[in-house]
């Protein structure tokens, strides 16, 4: 996007609702607001979230545009707009930037609580209906209005756009697992569920200076991109317990984390933990499904579960730290789906839904 070149406009695509086709529309370009940053948007990743949106499983407030794994170039600040980033680095037009997937304010009872993530008042991009004047809140348009309480990161120029997008996304997450678990060095770390998170964690774990990694997905053909994203050992569900207590002399991982949104898994990855260790819970996000817990166990195993749901703004800075150092160590180039301009939205969602666990873009 350039301001001359489209005379003050800018392009957007339209998302009205399961089954409406995507509307590509042109508006005014916005002076930011108080506390606000225009980006000229350089690329966007089709997440899973907005794969569901698009094909009905999920709703969100239409009409909107999707798309909130994001990196641009700062174009203008609004007055009083942030001039650091979340490392402290100050902030100048034309910095290449990705940011948080949410904003929040900073002053309500989460927020004050350590839990900006669960912020009474958070504003997420990509899931916003849009209003006159109001229209730049998501990826997938050539430009984003970022609100105040937005955390932003600036991009090492090693990181190519298509590997830094999903950062603020799966790869924070995964950040903020290991944030929960606490140090890694030296540990068994055993993660259920070998999707893009479940990859994206056997690779942080090996970073992070773990002993041991074993990867759990019931799919087999799940095997070979596990151990090149660092797994030491795959295994089927069933065989989790006795696989992670045979290579603890018999305990059990120091920490497990489930990201397979399966109750079995939940149960699994409990039992699967030894005395004292850690459990992150982070797959499930819709409700269905129950386990059973004999309290007892928790009791005398001492189990420390963590659920986890979204980030915290420090966790994309981890996130960008590590894509920055390990992009190359571990096969993230596979993770990546085709591209596509802008005005293609509608072949990229296709070619997304097709490509299922691969990051497909969308250039402005
Ligand atoms: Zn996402
Ligand atoms: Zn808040």
């Amino acid at each position: 996007m350039n301001t001359e070149r489209t005379g003050g406009r800018a392009l957007a695509a339209i998302f009205s609702g399961h089954g409406h086709p995507f509307d590509l529309r042109e508006f005014p370009i916005p002076a930011p607001a108080q506390g606000e940053i225009l980006v000229d948007v350089s690329c966007s990743t089709i997440c899973g979230s907005d794969l569901h949106t698009w094909h009905g499983r999920r709703q969100e407030p239409t009409p909107c545009i999707l798309g909130h794994e994001i990196v641009g170039r700062i174009t203008a600040f609004g007055p009083g707009a942030p001039r650091i980033d979340l490392r402290g680095e100050p902030l100048t037009e034309g910095d290449r930037i990705t940011w948080t997937l949410a904003a929040s304010c900073g002053l309500c009872f989460f927020c004050r609580r350590g839990l900006p993530q669960k912020c009474e008042h958070l504003f997420k991009y990509g899931h916003s209906s849009i209003a006159p004047g109001r229209e730049f809140s998501g990826g997938f348009a050539e430009c984003c209005i970022l609100t105040p309480g937005t955390g932003i990161v600036k991009l090492p120029e090693s990181l190519s756009d298509a590997m830094a997008a999903p950062a603020n996304c799966a790869v924070a997450t995964v950040a903020a697992a290991f944030r929960l678990a606490g140090p890694i060095e030296g540990t068994t770390v055993a993660i259920l569920g070998c999707g893009v998170l479940g990859l994206t964690a056997a690779a942080m774990a090996r970073a992070l200076g773990a002993a041991e990694v074993i990867a759990c997905d019931l799919d087999p053909h799940r095997a070979n991109p596990a151990t090149r994203f660092g797994a030491g050992h795959f295994c089927q569900p069933a065989n989790l317990i006795t696989d992670s207590r045979s290579r603890t002399n018999g305990r059990g991982a120091d920490v497990t984390m489930e990201f397979s949104g399966s109750a079995a898994a939940v149960a699994n990855a409990f039992a699967a933990t030894r005395t004292g260790g850690v459990s992150v819970i982070a797959g499930t996000t819709t409700p269905g499904g129950s386990i059973t817990i004999d309290p007892n166990e928790l009791v005398r195993r001492m189990l420390n579960i963590r659920g986890l749901h979204n980030y915290a703004p420090q966790d994309l800075v981890s996130a960008v730290d590590f894509l920055s150092t390990s992009a190359t160590t571990f096969p993230f180039h596979s993770l990546g789906g085709d591209g596509f301009p802008l005005p293609e939205i509608t072949r990229a969602f296709e070619s997304a839904t097709s490509s299922p666990g691969r990051r497909v873009s969308i250039t402005p």
